[in-house]
């Protein structure tokens, strides 16, 4: 688990300068770092629009500016409007079932929690938490719980939808639903976190279960923050159903009952994929060269598996800064001071670059693994690729889409990339279901064998209808679902 290297009080006598959430966020990204202002090394935010309507940049630069104005100001598109305009022209191609549609289109169940925590200091702060649940035809709902100061229920309802698509690509028995709570993990002490995780699983209730809906981590969340909801859920069941529901959580510790291959299993995936792409074009990955948006799990795990082909890392961007080395940033060492440091800010081996140099930087491949809406129209008509293989969620807008489609730029996109979390997270919860336990080899190699699997079944329908690859995943997902419901028929 990532250090929580900033304490909640400050030790530089720095009030708070604003009280809005995105004030707070810019805030507290400064305090984490724990940097004076003098020996910031990138100088004053050339993207930043702040400049005239506070004081801030004249007192505090760069990278902390940065993060507020991605947070806030850039045009936010509404994931939820993109996801369904994506089925929609889905729909357009194959004329799905209109009836099928109008279910797949909507969410089943909706859920907003408000519930007290006591901090530290014995104050009650009230919290908002959500678990969106958006199908369940092909088996549980399944999907991440992320913590993030602006999860919002628009997000939470795509990412859901997003889920059930994911699980339907892979022929996975799940469904998809997702999960958030509005806060930043890095404003509390462990303490503080195992208190919250825990009361936000009690508000969950029954709504989570091991049969009915399954959490996993997502943004902010981690094999500890499982094992506290799996701790928690089993303390409110009989001691009989105890030891029944291990499978109620995926993503656990080993220890815990986790899964070997877990934790790294996106990263996994995407590497796989990009693998299969690279034989397809019959392109060396020894001397490929990428970039990385985000060095969490995803971007991290991604990174250090690439680099086992021989390709260069040569830059990275995150929430705390943008580097970058032409000569190759060695991934597993940056890992090591993500995880001192809390960001790839000042990173030794590398020099600050900014945002906008970050996608214009020429590279082989870009694995965007951060948040949702990074790859939009501006954004896709400077980057300098061939690739984007996308591990984050919904990491490319419409207008982005197009762009990337009239460069002819390659696009893995992220219900088909990214689906190597929930592949092992269903081996996790049958190997918990039936009391096995698999060795990292079974477990890769059943990866690799889904992954590939579905990847050829998007491709071929891409060939099929003469479509982009994000249309082909969708049509193979909803072709899934709409056989179930032709099937099954609908209830009464
Ligand atoms: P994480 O919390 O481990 O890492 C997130 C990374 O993104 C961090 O490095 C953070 O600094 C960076 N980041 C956040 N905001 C940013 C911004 N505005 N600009 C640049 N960088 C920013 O999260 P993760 O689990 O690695 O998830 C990353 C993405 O992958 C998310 O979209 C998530 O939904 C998706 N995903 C995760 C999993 C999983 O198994 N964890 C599975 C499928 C998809």
């Amino acid at each position: 688990m990532k250090k929580n290297n900033r304490s909640k009080k400050d030790s530089k006598g720095l009030t708070p300068i604003a009280t809005t959430k995105e004030w707070k966020l810019l805030y507290f990204q400064h305090g984490r770092a724990g940097l004076e202002e003098s020996s910031h090394p990138t100088g004053l935010c050339r993207h930043c629009e702040l400049r005239d309507i506070c004081d801030l940049p004249k007192r505090r630069s760069g990278v902390w500016h940065c993060a507020f104005y991605k947070a806030s100001t850039r045009k936010k598109t509404n994931l939820y409007e993109s996801v369904i305009n994506q089925l929609e022209k889905a729909e357009d191609i194959v004329h799905f079932d209109r009836d099928i549609c109008k279910i797949l289109a909507e969410t089943t169940n909706e859920l907003i929690v408000h519930f007290p925590v006591k901090m530290d200091g014995g104050t009650v702060t009230m919290l908002t938490g959500y678990r969106v649940q958006h199908n369940n035809a092909l088996g549980p709902f399944k999907g991440g719980l992320r913590f993030h100061p602006l999860v919002d229920i628009d997000e939470i309802r795509a990412l859901s939808t997003l889920m059930t698509w994911k699980t339907a690509i892979t022929n996975i028995p799940f469904g998809g639903a997702k999960g958030g709570l509005q806060i930043d993990p890095a404003d509390y002490s462990i303490e503080e976190l195992e208190k919250i995780t825990r009361r936000f699983t009690f508000a969950l209730g029954n709504n989570i279960g091991p049969e009915y809906d399954i959490p996993a981590p997502d943004v902010n969340t981690n094999p500890q923050i499982m094992a506290w909801i799996l701790d928690t859920y089993m303390s409110t069941v009989t001691p009989n159903e105890r030891n029944r529901c291990l499978h109620v959580v995926t993503g656990k510790p080993i220890e815990a009952g986790g899964s070997q291959g877990r934790y790294k299993a996106t990263g996994q995936g995407i590497v796989f994929l990009i693998e299969k792409w690279a034989k397809d074009h019959a392109f060396n990955l020894k001397s490929a060269t990428f970039t990385v948006q985000g060095f969490g799990n995803v971007g991290s795990w991604a990174a250090r598996l690439m680099k086992k082909h021989g390709s260069k890392l040569i830059a990275v961007e995150d929430i705390t800064g943008v580097i970058l080395n032409k000569e190759g940033i060695d991934p597993d060492d940056l890992a090591d001071y993500v995880e001192e440091h809390g960001g790839v800010l000042d990173y030794p081996k590398a020099k600050p670059i900014d945002h906008e140099t970050f996608f214009k930087t020429k590279a082989d491949i870009f694995i965007p693994a951060a948040l949702e809406n990074q790859i939009t129209a501006e954004t896709a008509e400077i980057l300098n690729v061939k690739l984007v293989a996308e591990g984050a969620n919904g990491p490319t807008d419409p207008e982005g889409d197009k762009v990337l489609q009239r460069k002819k730029i390659d696009v893995i996109p992220d219900i088909l990339c990214n689906s190597g979390g929930v592949i092992v997270s269903y081996f996790e919860w049958l190997q918990n279901k039936r009391s096995e336990f698999w060795d990292l080899d079974e477990v890769d190699y059943k990866l690799h064998k889904m992954i590939v699997d579905a990847y050829e079944r998007v491709r071929d329908t891409a060939e099929k209808f003469k479509v982009d690859w994000r249309t082909a995943a969708h049509i193979v997902a909803i072709s899934r679902l709409e056989l179930v419901y032709k099937e099954r028929g609908i209830f009464p």
